[in-house]
């Protein structure tokens, strides 16, 4: 196939919800092109074990399962291409995607860029990642048995996160950069109801400390730039994440917060042929396996799609089982 055929499928992005997409087209005989990205993987690459995946009763590492998802929707004939997308035209068919000057077309599209965790932008917390630096409580709570951790910010995610870990760790500190919470009152009050939590406020993550774990946080007073060191032997970040919908914008529906909107019970977004998978439409779950499963719902719902368009509509229920 070469650059200038019309494919029935691309997929746009890398982790579990692009390659499941993959994988369900690919075996659908859809010959998909997923366009990875440069660092393709998504947030597992950023994170060490991952055992609340079904199927790897003895966990696995977040990048070899990356690796293994991809080798499998390789396994089908799927095409890669390890690079950014640069620009998106879906203002008719077949849709248009653009990586750098190399232009690519095709009749179906799905978004699956995922989200990024915000992170704090220190070098020692890049360092550390997955050693301790996590963005997941739900992934990762459990690693940290009575262990003394910090949660950082003061939104929804944050009391949440420390109300989680609170079921595991003996002490949870959270560490905000003010006085007052943007967490809904109830969400506070249970945290705060939670005698396990303790509360720093006004005061920033300056540094994380450890060699090959982390070992504590060095902590700035932003009013008086006063330091200070906790020992701790967890960090989780918890300061929001963001779709990675840069590129669709002005094209797809969005919510405020940058979200693509698909319609519901479906991933079909507010154009037709373009659907949208995993975390750059979910907000509320955010986990490898509803990407996955999301992912695997946009494969069916393109292949629908491309059924109706060569005149042989499926229903539901005549669809074949991939
Ligand atoms: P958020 O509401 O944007 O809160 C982020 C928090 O992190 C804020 O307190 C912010 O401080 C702090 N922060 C941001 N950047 C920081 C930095 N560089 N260093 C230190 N602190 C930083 O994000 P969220 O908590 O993830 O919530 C996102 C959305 O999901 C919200 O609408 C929330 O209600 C919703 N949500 C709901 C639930 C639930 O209902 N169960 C659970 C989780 C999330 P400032 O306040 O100073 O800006």
């Amino acid at each position: 196939m070469t650059d200038n055929d019309i494919r029935e499928l691309i997929i746009i992005g890398g982790g579990p919800a692009g390659y499941t997409a993959a994988l369900y087209a690919a075996r659908a005989n859809l010959k998909p092109l997923v366009i990875e990205g440069f660092n393709w993987g998504g947030q597992l690459m950023i994170t060490s074990d991952v055992e609340n995946y079904p199927g790897y009763a003895d966990g696995v590492l977040g990048p070899e399962m990356m690796a293994e998802f991809r080798r499998q929707a390789e396994r089908f004939g799927t095409d890669f291409i390890t690079d950014d997308v640069t620009r998106v035209d879906f203002s008719e068919r077949p849709h248009r995607v653009w990586v750098g000057e190399d232009e690519y077309r095709a009749e179906t599209v799905i978004v699956a860029t995922g989200a990024t965790a915000r992170q704090l932008g220190l070098e020692s917390e890049r360092k550390l990642q997955g050693r301790g630096v996590s963005y997941c409580a739900t992934c990762d709570a459990a690693f940290f048995p009575g262990k003394h951790v910090v949660v950082v910010g003061g939104g929804d995610s944050a009391m949440e996160e420390a109300t989680f870990l609170a079921r595991f760790a003996a002490k949870v500190t959270i560490v905000h950069r003010r006085d007052e919470f943007r967490a809904s009152q109830i969400m506070e009050d249970r945290a705060r109801a939670n005698e396990k939590i303790e509360w720093i406020t006004n005061a920033v993550v300056d540094k994380v400390l450890g060699g090959d774990r982390v070992s504590g946080v060095r902590l700035r007073d932003v009013n008086t730039d006063e330091t200070w060191e906790l020992d701790a032997d967890g960090v989780f970040a918890a300061i929001g994440h963001d779709p990675n919908t840069e590129l669709f914008l002005d094209q797809l529906e969005h919510d405020g917060a940058g979200y693509l909107i698909t319609r519901p019970h479906s991933t079909e977004t507010n154009v037709p042929g373009v659907f949208a998978v995993g975390d750059v439409q979910d907000h509320v779950y955010r986990q490898a396996v509803t990407a996955a499963g999301s992912g695997c719902m946009g494969a069916l719902d393109a292949e629908r799609y491309l059924a109706a368009l060569q005149g042989h509509l499926m229903t539901a229920e005549a669809a074949p089982r991939l």
